[in-house]
């Protein structure tokens, strides 16, 4: 047992590291932030080295003889600590174990494998040729199953894998996710492409010149709820956001101006991310808890965002008069349904990042189906792009011409990155299963007709936002929804949306 005061010494000391933590974090971000908005690319090597000794830090403070003596004596105490403190001190008690079960020196190899692996990867995928990729592969794969053995795991191995990503979640929780999504998207899949209805998409690709758009996501972002006030928005290859602290969040987007759904979408996406980040509440500042709590939950309020709001007919129909006046020429004759439909149009496509808002989860059930397999040895890694383009003809009908643009498109896997891609559905699934509970309390589409998503945001602020970290993805959806996941409401939303669209019967 402990005494009392060496307890609080022990959550002094745990505080101390954590303000220090935070910090060494703040200044990665920042040097993160700067590397992707536009500092000079002659200064990258400078910017790398001191990425790395500022993360070298950061390892130093959380993973030492002392932290690990006081995590054990604070885990033995838990009952005695406020709500925050047990979740604080358990959730880094797991993050301690993650680092510290492998051996040093094998994850010091790993990480030079998959450093090689991405490299190797990108030639792989530019002269199409999986052979190349093949050994390296199979080496990463081994590893995650060595590292799942350090780390102990129950049930499938996999679990370990998605359980970093989106905490309580599991292999057969995302069977059955998946098996709906299978049994319901892809014969409604079928039934679009089998209506024989065409959509002319041809008024997205004419000229928006850059400056337009920019103003229309300088517009959009605060009509969502993102406060300009207390973040920065600007431009970037690749849109993300980034927190540095409640009062301090930042997004970019991107413009392409023979592409209008771009930048207005990826500004709705990150936007949902922001305003997640801007509302947490302050009395988890300064911990390890004030993020938003998981991937997939995090991807929730980006999708809402993008799909759900944005691009429904309410909202369009209320954002196609203000469109109107600033691109009087490139939408010049276009009807409101013509516009709607186009927007919402359904192409499978090879590529995940450039799909659709229906066909982009049979992607990734697809690559569940073959991260799971490569995990459980039923998928040998030699016969991938046999079993890329099989899964391919059968969910989306399509085959890639070619490895390039099939099994090798993702950098994630030569990252090591297993587990990661199941988020991106569920965050779409978790987004429709909280769309459908908004509704219970706020008229969603009077709101959307009138451009008003306060008393949306302020739904996702109470229920969502606040909590932070504070409660687990699985939790969560328990506490708002009285339910689990339940992938019911996004079949039955996708269903609905697109046989209205496509006159389905
Ligand atoms: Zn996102």
């Amino acid at each position: 047992m402990v005494e009392n005061s060496n307890l609080n010494d022990a959550l002094k000391r745990f505080n101390e590291a954590q303000e220090k933590s935070i910090a060494l974090q703040y200044a990665s971000s920042i040097l993160f932030w700067d590397a992707s908005t536009g500092a000079p690319k002659s200064g990258a090597d400078a910017r790398s080295k001191a990425i790395g000794t500022v993360s070298g830090f950061a390892y130093q403070i959380l993973v030492n003889d002392q932290m690990k003596k006081d995590l054990d004596d604070l885990m033995e105490h838990l009952d005695e600590l406020s709500e925050t403190q047990r979740v604080l001190i358990s959730n880094t008690k797991k993050e301690f174990d993650k680092l510290t079960k492998i051996p040093m020196d094998e994850f010091q190899k790993y990480n030079a494998l998959t450093s090689k692996s991405s490299m190797v990867w990108e030639d792989a995928k530019e002269q199409s040729d999986f052979e190349m990729f093949e050994p390296y592969l199979t080496q990463v794969i081994e590893y995650l199953l060595k590292f799942a053995e350090y780390r102990g795991y129950e049930g499938h191995p996999y679990n370990l894998y998605i359980d970093d990503f989106e905490e309580g979640m599991t292999v057969d929780q995302l069977n059955v996710f998946f098996d709906e999504l299978r049994a319901r998207i892809v014969p409604l899949l079928r039934r679009i492409s089998e209506s024989g209805k065409r959509i002319d998409t041809a008024f997205l690709t004419k000229l928006y010149p850059k400056e337009k758009q920019e103003k229309l996501s300088k517009m959009l972002l605060p009509m969502l709820g993102f406060d300009l006030e207390r973040g920065w928005f600007k431009e970037s290859v690749h849109p993300f956001t980034m927190a540095v602290d409640i009062d301090d969040v930042r997004l970019t987007t991107r413009y392409h101006e023979n592409d209008f759904k771009s930048a207005l979408l990826s500004t709705a996406h990150e936007g949902g991310h922001a305003i997640y980040e801007q509302n947490i509440s302050k009395d988890l500042r300064g911990t390890f808890l004030a993020t938003g709590t998981s991937n997939g939950i995090h991807e929730s309020q980006s999708r809402i965002f993008e799909n759900n709001f944005v691009l429904s007919e309410a909202f369009l129909g209320y954002l196609f008069p203000i469109l109107n006046n600033e691109f009087e020429e490139q939408l010049d004759e276009l009807t409101f349904r013509d516009f709607y439909e186009g927007m919402n149009k359904v192409e499978p496509s090879l590529i995940r990042i450039e799909a659709d808002e229906l066909t982009y989860s049979l992607h990734i059930m697809l690559r569940y189906e073959i991260e799971l397999g490569l995990i459980d040895g039923s998928i040998k890694v030699a016969d991938l792009p046999k079993v890329w383009n099989e899964k391919m003809e059968s969910y989306l009908g399509i085959t890639p011409e070619n490895d390039g643009k099939g099994v090798l498109q993702d950098v994630h896997w030569s990252e090591g990155l297993f587990g990661y891609f199941p988020t991106y559905a569920l965050g779409s699934a978790y987004a429709a299963q909280l769309a459908h509970y908004i509704r219970k309390e706020v008229d969603v589409d009077s709101c959307l007709k009138e451009g008003n998503f306060k008393p949306l945001t302020e739904w996702l602020n109470k229920n969502v936002h606040q909590y932070g970290s504070l409660k687990k993805p699985t939790e969560l959806i328990e506490l708002i929804t009285g339910e689990r996941l339940n992938s019911k409401y996004y079949c039955d939303y996708l269903e609905e949306k697109y046989s209205k669209i496509y006159n389905l019967k």
